[in-house]
This record gives C-alpha cells, structure tokens and sequence, in this order.
C-alpha cells in the first residue's frame, strides 16, 4: 500500500504543461543569456501595479490591527464595499453576504466545484478552457465534461453544449474574457447560454450554475464593461480574482459572488462557506482584503496590452499566421502552421520562443502566445516567429 496518495502524487510529481515551459525558459536563460529567450508561457500581468494599489498597501502595511484574522468569509467591511462598488457598476443588487473573500480565482473555483458538487456530478465547460478547470472540478470529486467551440469564432458550440447536460450537471464554466482565446462572450452567447440552460433545469427538476470564472473582466479593448453574468442567469456564481487587472497575481485575492436571485441563495452562500471551512480556505488575506476594498474602482492601464496586441497580431498575420482576434485578456491564440502543436513549440523552443501548445486548453493545433511581456520583448521575436513560418 502506498503511504501517499497516487492521483495527488500524480498531480504533484508532473508540472503543468505551461509550468514546464516557464522552468525550460528560465533555465535557457541561464545558459544562453535573457535575450535568447523570448518566454510567451506564462500569464504573469507585465503592467506595473497601479500607484494606488502601492499607496494602499504601505498605507495598511503599519497597522498592527490589520495582521489578524477577518471573519472566515471575509471581513464585513471590504465585503460592503466590494458589493457597493459592484452594485454600482452593474445594479446587481449583492450585500456584503452575497460575496466569500478568497485567495484568488484558483480557490475560488475550487470552493465553488466544491460547494456545488456531490461526487459523480458533473461540470460542464466550453473549450478552450484554463486547464486548471478539470484539476478542481476532479477534487471537487465531479467529473469533467468539454465541449468543443465554434472554430469560426470561438464562441461556444451550443448544439455539442446543449447535448453534453445530463441530469447530473451541477454547474457550466464559463470564462470571458477568455485564457488561452482572448475571446469575449457576445451578449448573444450569453442570452443562448442563459436559454438553454433555464430549459435544462426545468427538464431535470434543479438548478444547473454558471460559474463565471472572471480574472480578466477589466482587461477589455473595447473600453466597455462586459455584461455581469448574473443579470442575465439568475443561478450565476461569480468567481472574480484581482491577479490580473491589478497585477499582483502573487498577493492571492479574489471573491465568490453568488447571485442574490439564485434559487436556494442563502443555503448556496452556506455551503459556499462551508467548502471554504471543509477546504482550508478561510479568512483570505487580511493586508489585501483591505486594499481591494479601498482600491475596488481602481482600473488597469490596458494601453500596453493593447500596443503588444496590435503589434504581434498584424505582424503574425502579416506572415501568414491564422490568429483569432483577441478583445480581452492578454492572450493570442494562433493556429498551428503544422498540425502537431506541440512539434510546433518544439521547434519554437529551438529560436528561443516559448509557445504553450492548444492540447491541454481543449484546442489541439493551436498554439497559446501570453502577450503580458515588454513590447521590445514582441519586437524582437519578431524574426523567429518569421523563420518558424518558413518551415
Ligand atoms: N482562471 C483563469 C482563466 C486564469 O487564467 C487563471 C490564472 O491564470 C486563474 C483562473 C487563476 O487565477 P488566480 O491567480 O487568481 O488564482
């Protein structure tokens, strides 16, 4: 008998694809100098954290009363707060009860699979998807069902969705702006998810959840705030994280919202908090807690994403590369010139570009470019991504 667990073992023991990337690009860097590596892996905000952001954390940094521990859900305040802001912007209704302080989008999900799932129900996701999504779901004991996506646009496939819900969906993940795509949600796709989804639950007798997995709402080109989920489906859990738009993906802080029109709200933000409890993931940190509140209307500079974005997509395309148009997030998805996406990052490794190959999004034969890196940075890969063409 093994003194461990063999499917934590496995996870453990085995790094994620883009993890894998990352650590081979650092360790090129070591041989071959910096400038070699043109490291496209991670999704680490290269966007320097708002001034207001800083000022508040020193401001809070000194007093001693902050260090101690909130109440589990978060402290009573800084939920205010967040809801007034969130209201604010979308008259969602929310109070401070509504919202479950957290360390990040990742626990955020992880409460949420768990606090919705029984074992052997399922969750429902379109690809492409952040791979980390089937991690969760499978802790939560679920199991992991994909759909594939409308290749024209990238929005979801709703015949293969609408055919994938069995009465034992618990819940649909959605994700706009979108890791690996850049793709944001049409409000189109958000009322025909809504429909079918309503259609769904009344034929199985229980409400099935969108959980919207939202780290990258502000990170959007147009300059208009994206629809808020939950005033459109009212069975919405809002999984929201300040890693991106605020670039302190290290300091772990994010929130549930759970949609004050939910069926059954009040025993959902229980079992909310008690897949907190039953998790470990109590009383978020208290530092950052106070800072996200106070910094709740504080909105990224996306003008560098949005420079990298037009310079890398029109050279790209200017090669002959097929790319999706991104609107949001700061991610290029890129169709593989050959079929295999990994030989492809393959031979990108060699010119010093690290690629994250579709596979582990859902999306075999595309390839994922993380932008949130120097515009010289762009600029210089420019020549490899152009010799790689002319394979
Ligand atoms: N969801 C998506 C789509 C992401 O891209 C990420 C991180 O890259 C996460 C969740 C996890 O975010 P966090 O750092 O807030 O845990």
């Amino acid at each position: 008998m093994q003194n461990y667990n063999e499917e934590m073992y496995g996870l453990g023991s085995r790094r994620s694809e883009i993890r894998e990337l990352f650590e081979y690009g650092r360790q090129l860097a070591a041989e071959k100098g910096a400038d070699a590596v043109f490291d496209f892996s991670l999704g680490n905000p290269s966007v320097p954290v708002p001034d207001a952001v800083i000022a508040s954390l020193k401001a809070h940094h000194d007093n001693p009363g902050i260090h101690a521990y909130t109440s589990a859900q978060g402290d009573f305040e800084v939920r205010k707060k967040i809801a007034a802001s969130l209201n604010s912007r979308f008259g969602a209704g929310l109070g401070a009860d509504s919202l479950y302080m957290t360390c990040g989008a990742a626990a955020s999900l992880c409460i949420s699979f768990k606090a919705l799932c029984n074992p052997g129900d399922e969750i429902v996701v379109p690809a492409p998807f952040f791979p980390e999504y089937k991690v969760f779901a499978e802790a939560a004991g679920a199991r992991f069902v994909s759909v594939p996506f409308n290749p024209a646009d990238f929005q979801p496939d709703f015949t293969a969705l609408a055919s994938a819900i069995t009465p034992a969906t618990k819940a649909v993940v959605i994700n706009s702006p979108n890791n690996p795509s850049g793709v944001v949600y049409t409000l189109e796709t958000l009322r025909t998810l809504a429909s079918i989804l309503e259609e769904k639950s009344e034929l199985y007798g229980h409400p099935i959840f969108i959980v919207s997995d939202e780290p990258y709402r502000e990170i959007v080109y147009s300059g208009e705030e994206l629809p808020f989920v939950m005033n459109y489906y009212r069975n919405t859990l809002v999984c929201y994280s300040w890693s991106k738009c605020l670039s302190i993906p290290g300091e772990r802080i994010g929130y549930i919202a759970v949609s004050p029109r939910a069926e059954d709200e009040r025993a959902v933000y229980a079992a909310i908090c008690g897949a907190g409890r039953a998790l470990g993931y109590v009383c978020a940190p208290s530092l950052l807690q106070r800072v996200v509140a106070e910094c709740a209307d504080v909105r990224p500079d996306v003008d560098a994403y949005r420079r990298n974005r037009d310079l890398l997509y029109s050279e790209l395309c200017a090669m002959g590369y097929e790319c999706i148009p991104p609107d949001g997030a700061f991610y290029l998805f890129v169709k593989s010139p050959i079929a295999d996406a990994h030989e492809f990052s393959e031979l990108a490794k060699k010119e010093g570009l690290l690629l994250v190959p579709g596979d582990s999004f859902g999306a075999p034969g595309y390839l994922r470019i993380a932008y949130c890196v120097s515009y010289d940075t762009i600029v210089r890969s420019l020549p490899a991504f152009k010799k790689l063409k002319s394979f």
